[in-house]
């Protein structure tokens, strides 16, 4: 098995006290590649420190709707805050491969209007660098499709975390944007979700672990981490009858292709 985690925010504290240890034990399971997003300017500097020490991971420049309502920089200038940091890093490591994560996320007290003003000048860096993107959608799918919609990154991007309907899968597809999936369909509560891997094309699919949040089944009140990432392609084999290791080529080649790796 050989897998990439396409969203893992590897640099939080909780791997402070065992990050290498946890590295090793994805390389024995196969993960040989992280995709570490970014969540806020502050953070963006430890995160490409980070990234650079380590071959094999990469990066985003992003602000995450939890962090807008403190938001460095004012509005106006985050689009070339982002284009700066980007365009600095694309000089060092090289490894910088999205503008995110950024998006919307109705379970949070920052208003919508608040959220959406960060998130324009994300997507419109996005355009502007010709990255792609990734996606934070919570209970906001409607507003996302619109704003798509509206700025058509060329280079597409992914909807991480992804819970929803088919019919929603395939409206992001046609913009060119993937599903990033992760812990949530080793629940069997999660019907409509894991019903939805079981019927968009394979080709939309990008396996994630989001560690340290969303731990698997079995896991509540757990750290997750990148190296369960296994469990989730064994389960999308299941929902969708096809072998294991098909899953893994497949997602696979996805991550490469959108991320450019
Ligand atoms: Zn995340």
């Amino acid at each position: 098995m050989s897998l990439i985690d396409s969203h893992c925010h590897f640099d939080f504290d909780a791997f402070a006290p065992d990050r290498d240890a946890v590295w090793g034990r994805c390389r024995a399971a196969g993960i040989d590649k992280l995709i570490l997003p970014g969540v806020s300017i502050a953070q963006w500097r430890s995160l490409f420190a980070l990234v650079g020490s380590e071959p094999d991971w990469y990066g985003a420049v992003g602000v995450h709707p939890w962090w807008a309502a403190d938001l460095a920089v004012s509005v106006a200038r985050l689009q070339q805050a982002i284009v700066e940091r980007v365009t600095k890093e694309r000089a060092g490591s090289g490894r910088v491969v999205a503008v995110g994560e950024c998006g919307l996320d109705k379970s949070i007290a920052t208003s919508l209007a608040d959220q959406e003003a960060v998130l324009r000048p994300q997507l419109a860096a996005a355009c502007e660098l010709e990255l792609p993107v990734i996606v934070h959608c919570v209970k906001a799918h409607s507003e996302i499709l619109a704003l798509l919609k509206v700025f058509r990154p060329a280079r597409g991007g992914v909807i991480h975390a992804f819970s929803g309907s088919a019919e929603i899968a395939r409206e992001y597809w046609k913009l060119g944007f993937r599903l990033g999936i992760g812990g949530t369909i080793t629940y069997e509560r999660a019907a409509k979700t894991r019903r939805t891997v079981s019927e968009v094309p394979l080709e939309s699919l990008l396996l994630e672990s989001d560690a340290p949040d969303m731990p698997h089944a079995g896991r509540q009140g757990e750290r997750n981490s990148p190296e369960y990432l296994p469990a989730v392609a064994e389960t999308v084999a299941q929902l969708r009858g096809i072998p294991v290791e098909q899953v893994c080529a497949q997602t696979r080649e996805n991550t490469q292709v959108l991320f450019n790796l």
